[in-house]
């Protein structure tokens, strides 16, 4: 095959009922670019920036994206057998800040108020799309998790299928509502409110812990305190208080080790097909790879080859630790909105 580069396909994995995105074009994505002496794409001045004037929150289209809203057209079937489709889609990238360094929590909370905003228009604007069946948002942070660009930003995918997690959850929430007549997400807050030792950071609208059935050591989820399912449905006052949360978040867990931490920050919210998901419950999750100061934990045999997660520690501890560094990591913070419960 002389041009393999130019494949770029979604296969069907017929033994777990999923789809892969192949994309023969992403391998020769830059790996960071500054370590070579090169310019940081994202900074402002730069061949993708400069025609965008003075900014403080952008959209770029992904240089390398996976899924293409023009996709090559692909048969149904390859020899008849493996299932294949055109890979369309959307991937854009969010750059947060004109500032080359830093976190959410190195943005105000007005700034990080637009990097909310951002989100929740191009999650309606890419969902309107009538060949987008979810939105899938989310950051990573840190070469731990090999994040190829140092500059803060976020990605998005829009995808024409629902990924597999959500199908999990909206399942969940969808049994649990038949047989209770409530939600799944509404009833585990009250029970962890009850209990406390989970909880770290809460205010008006939104609580932060970490969940009692946790698969990474300080994995940490966002709830909104009110049943929405999408960004689209919070109101000015919620946005304000989630770009509160997540700040708070994020210098939680840079105060946790006193260092800069790296983390995988993903939005769950229902998919754009237009049924009716009023049964689900949107939040965010964090997954941060560090069991210890030094120690990462990784994702391996048993947990990639089985799906078992293994919880080396006690989840109540964690918490304890994240709520101590919480309340560390307000101090340092200019501005916020809520208190530790
Ligand atoms: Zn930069
Ligand atoms: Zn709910
Ligand atoms: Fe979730």
């Amino acid at each position: 095959m002389s041009n393999q580069s130019k494949v770029h396909e979604i296969r069907w994995n017929p033994l777990i009922r999923q789809w892969i995105i192949v994309a023969g074009h992403r391998g020769r994505r830059p790996w960071r670019p500054e370590e070579k002496g090169l310019a940081c794409p994202f900074c402002p001045g730069t061949p993708e920036t400069k025609d965008l004037g003075v900014w403080d929150v952008i959209v770029l289209p992904n240089k390398f994206p996976a899924l293409s809203p023009k996709p090559l057209k692909v048969p149904r079937f390859h020899t008849g057998f493996f299932r294949v489709r055109r890979a369309i889609g959307v991937c854009e990238v969010i750059v947060e800040t004109p500032m080359h360094e830093g976190d959410l929590c190195n943005i105000d909370l007005d700034h990080t108020r637009k990097v909310v905003d951002v989100f929740t228009k191009e999650y309606s604007r890419l969902g309107s799309l009538n060949y987008i069946r979810y939105v899938a948002e989310f950051r990573n942070k840190g070469k731990e998790i090999g994040v190829s660009l140092t500059h803060p930003h976020s990605q998005i995918y829009a995808l024409p299928f629902i990924p597999p997690r959500i199908m999990c959850e909206l399942k969940s929430f969808k049994r649990y509502y038949i047989k209770k007549n409530k939600c799944l997400l509404c009833d585990i807050m009250k029970i962890e409110y009850k209990e406390g030792s989970r909880l770290i950071y809460e205010n008006k609208c939104f609580i932060a812990l970490l969940p009692y059935f946790a698969m990474w050591p300080y994995e940490i989820h966002v709830y909104p305190k009110r049943h929405v399912q999408a960004l689209s449905d919070l109101n000015e006052e919620e946005k304000l208080h989630l770009a509160d949360i997540l700040r708070v978040i994020t210098a939680t867990y840079n105060t946790l080790f006193e260092k800069d931490m790296p983390y995988m920050m993903v939005f769950h919210q229902k998919p754009t097909d237009k049924r009716n998901y009023s049964y689900y419950h949107m939040h965010i999750e964090f997954y941060q790879p560090y069991r210890d100061k030094d120690k990462l934990k990784y994702a391996a045999g048993i947990e990639w080859g089985f799906w078992v997660f293994t919880y080396d520690g006690i989840p109540e501890k964690k918490a304890y630790e994240l709520r101590e560094a919480c309340s560390k990591a307000l101090k340092k913070l200019d501005k916020y909105l809520g208190k530790i419960p």
